[in-house]
């Protein structure tokens, strides 16, 4: 996409997103008439997902043509994950226990969604087991994306052992990697619509605008100690990626159509597309970014894991339930697997935030004081999501790609 159509594209996003914004706030019953114009460009982003991993995966890593690079590159990014997501929940926990917003709050009675209740057995086994498919197909029909991820990667480290005959191979996949970026372009046209559509409706869902400030109300400081956390994460990725790469600001102008996108669809699978073509257009090489960014869209979720930490601790305050430096140890870690075990799908990380409430044996009621307004801090933790992965990218490709590996 030219430089101009790129940046007319963005002030059509930047403005059918705050359209969207007032028209759910003043006509939502009217705005839920029109949620399938979201559902539409929503399902046209998911549509190109799979194709799009395989293809990109195999062809990035397949390039790299030998495995003790793919070995420097895949330790490099695992490295990037870790220390960002530490960061993340690090940032979560201290806001939370310097604003306390949880002191003082009535607790509410609404009962937690069965599909939550669920998710209280699940362990790190279970997250590590998820890696690993049976069946493809299967995963790729429920949108399980980690564990095609994984089989790419290691048919395309496979592929780099066979000499020459891997070349078509890699050939065919180069070709599917194009077609499908082409297509993520063709659909990029309608995110403007898509995006108004998908705010408009979901704010018509919460009742129109009277209604969600009232919900926010109830829990302000919370909403309000969550996005500061948020807001100074994403700035500590700026910064770090200044220091690295000394072009932070173009780059962040450069990913924003993908930043406004996560924020429409809540999504941050669905967004990929939109991720890795704006990692493209910034001059990200394929290399860095065909495996850091899609691998990060479903493991590396920063928002996610600092939201976990700063909920759980909030629900904590809320009960009168002072945690010792060892439960937020607890919560450290397994906010932090949490958070790689949620999907990259909506409200996601409300789902998985039962494994910590459960390891610091808090009750999974508390989560009922969130749930009105969780989709709304959804949108805020999946653009930190989406510009973590965007950063990785930029950094490894400058720290070990540029550099030859
Ligand atoms: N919606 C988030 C994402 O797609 C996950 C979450 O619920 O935190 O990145």
């Amino acid at each position: 996409m030219s430089h101009s159509h790129a940046a007319i594209l963005l002030i059509s996003i930047i403005i059918s997103a705050i359209a969207g914004l007032a028209f759910g706030w003043f006509f939502g019953d009217l705005a839920l008439k029109i949620s399938w114009l979201g559902e539409l460009f929503l399902n046209s982003l998911k549509m190109l997902i799979i194709p799009l991993i395989v293809a990109s995966v195999i062809s990035g890593i397949g390039a790299l043509g030998d495995i003790r690079k793919i070995g420097h590159l895949g330790s490099a990014t695992l490295l990037y994950y870790a220390v960002t997501t530490a960061v993340a929940v690090l940032t979560g926990l201290l806001v939370v226990n310097w604003i306390k917003p949880g002191a003082g709050i009535s607790l509410a009675d609404t009962a937690v969604p069965e599909h939550i209740i669920a998710k209280q057995e699940t362990g790190i086994v279970d997250i590590i087991m998820s890696l690993v498919s049976s069946n493809l197909f299967a995963s790729a029909v429920e949108m399980q994306i980690l564990p095609i991820i994984i089989f790419a990667i290691v048919f395309a480290v496979a592929l780099t052992t066979i000499g020459e005959r891997s070349k078509p191979v890699l050939a065919v996949f180069e070709g599917i990697n194009e077609v499908m970026m082409k297509l993520v372009v063709w659909v990029m046209y309608f995110a403007p619509i898509g995006i108004f559509a998908l705010i408009a409706a979901r704010l018509g869902l919460a009742g129109g605008g009277e209604a969600f400030f009232q919900e926010i109300k109830a829990v302000g400081l919370h909403v309000v100690t969550v996005l500061l956390g948020l807001t100074i994460h994403f700035c500590f990725l700026l910064l770090l990626l200044q220091l690295i790469s000394g072009k932070a600001l173009s780059y962040l102008y450069g990913t924003s159509r993908a930043l406004f996108t996560g924020f429409g669809t809540a999504s941050s699978s669905a967004t990929l597309p939109i991720t890795m073509e704006n990692a493209r257009e910034n001059q990200v090489s394929d290399k860095a970014a065909k495996f850091v960014i899609p691998l990060g869209s479903t493991v590396n979720m920063d928002g996610t894991a600092l939201y976990e930490a700063a909920a759980v601790l909030f629900i904590a305050q809320a009960y009168g339930v002072e945690l010792s430096m060892m439960q937020q140890g607890i919560v450290f870690i397994t906010a932090t697997f949490a958070a790689i075990g949620a999907a990259g799908i909506p409200e996601a990380g409300l789902v998985t935030m039962v494994i910590v409430l459960s390891a610091v044996g808090l009750p999974l009621e508390g989560i009922g004081l969130l749930l009105a307004v969780d989709w709304f801090l959804d949108r805020f933790r999946t653009v930190v999501n989406i510009w973590g992965d965007s950063v990785g990218a930029q950094i490894i490709d400058t720290l070990i790609i540029k550099k030859a590996l």
